[in-house]
């Protein structure tokens, strides 16, 4: 581990640039100090650690921190890059990895059993591009699912608003305020998995919680929803972290 530069100081963050030995491997990091009270230690998507530590930590600490979580980190690290990989031949579009063909055009275009992108693209930019491909297919796609399951729930409540987002952490939410998010990146997830979160949200407009009048509303709807929240689980969790 050696500490490089600091690249940047303000007021309230202190970043600094370093590389760290994974496995013998020269790795990046990225180290930033702020007002907080607890460390957060990511991989992220192109494969640099990221450690956010509070002021009071030096940086001694905060490499000894990172070296302490080695072997979770090879294993995002190692996760990560083969993800990267994947979006180099093939891209998933309602849970089917489709493959990508590199033709002479100058955008993105989904067709039913390929994707054609440019010849000169990297895995980031087929990525960027599907991510607002996504988005745009969201659009279309969730108000169809929300209408066909509303019934259920109309009784009770009043229709949510949809807003499609791209998110991080999580497929959806149901704001009190009366909004239904939804992540734009269910479009590469499975149809019966968008049903789950679609149900899932809709369900809140009952149950604010995840309690048992919750579980059992959902046993209800969707008899394998643990199953299908399982799956969404195991297939989403590198797609939303990269
Ligand atoms: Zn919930």
């Amino acid at each position: 581990m050696s500490q490089r530069r600091t690249v940047k100081k303000s007021a309230q963050i202190v970043h600094h640039q370093c590389t760290v030995m994974l496995a013998g491997e020269e790795v990046a990091c990225r180290v930033s100090s702020s007002v907080r009270k607890s460390m957060r230690l990511q991989m992220t998507h192109d494969g640099c650690i990221d450690l956010r530590m509070p002021l009071s930590v030096s940086m001694a600490e905060g490499l000894a921190f990172v070296q302490q979580h080695q072997h979770w980190l090879l294993q995002r690290r190692h996760a990560s890059l083969q993800q990267q990989q994947r979006w180099l031949v093939s891209v998933p579009l309602l849970g089917r990895q489709t493959n990508i063909e590199r033709t002479n055009i100058t955008r993105l275009t989904v067709l039913q059993e390929r994707v054609l992108v440019p010849s000169i693209w990297q895995a980031a930019d087929v990525q960027q591009a599907m991510d607002g491909w996504y988005r745009q297919q969201a659009r279309e796609y969730f108000p169809v699912v929300i209408d066909l399951w509303w019934p259920h729930f109309a009784a009770h409540a009043q229709k949510p608003q949809l807003r499609v987002k791209k998110m991080r952490t999580r497929w959806g939410s149901l704001s009190q305020r009366g909004y239904i998010n939804m992540n734009c990146l269910l479009m590469a997830m499975a149809p019966d998995l968008i049903e789950l979160v679609v149900v899932h949200e809709l369900c809140h407009t009952r149950y604010f919680d995840h309690g048992r009048q919750f579980q059992s509303l959902m046993s209800e709807l969707l008899p394998d929803w643990r199953d299908r929240e399982r799956r969404l689980h195991e297939q989403g969790r590198l797609l939303l972290s990269s």
